[in-house]
């Protein structure tokens, strides 16, 4: 989710028509009822990119997706460290090549992506009805 709106600048208890840049030199985070951090990272504009608390990943989807036609993937780890992208990089690299073994499975290679994220990995965010069903 991208918002135009500084959630530093908002959330400040200081009245003030700019966050100083302050929400490019901390890290904040949302916290929603089931203490879940949503990570928020911030362009030079206070425009605020907020992420879910875990990585989507469709690795345990690979085959079926291969299967039904789908031969190009990206991968979305720009805010990744080098040294993680590239383990990801090899981890895919791997369950496509793992995926023309019809005896070959994917949980090493879904294992392997987890050991990476230890805040952990879902398919689909997790979101939870308010109670007026909203
Ligand atoms: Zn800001």
């Amino acid at each position: 989710m991208i918002t135009d709106l500084c959630l530093a600048r908002v959330l400040s208890e200081e009245d003030q028509e700019s966050c100083g840049s302050k929400c490019l030199n901390d890290h904040y985070k949302l916290q929603d009822e089931f203490a879940q951090n949503y990570k928020i990272f911030t362009d030079e504009k206070c425009r605020n990119y907020i992420f879910y608390p875990y990585d989507l990943c469709l690795l345990p989807y690979l085959n079926e997706l291969l299967q039904n036609g789908i031969n190009h993937f990206r991968l979305e780890c720009q805010y990744y460290p080098a040294e993680k992208l590239i383990e990801v990089f090899k981890i895919y690299r791997q369950a496509l090549r793992d995926a023309q073994n019809p005896t070959g499975g994917q949980a090493d290679n879904f294992n392997r992506l987890l050991r990476l994220s230890p805040e952990g990995l879902a398919a689909v965010p997790w979101i939870h009805k308010s109670k007026a069903g909203i």
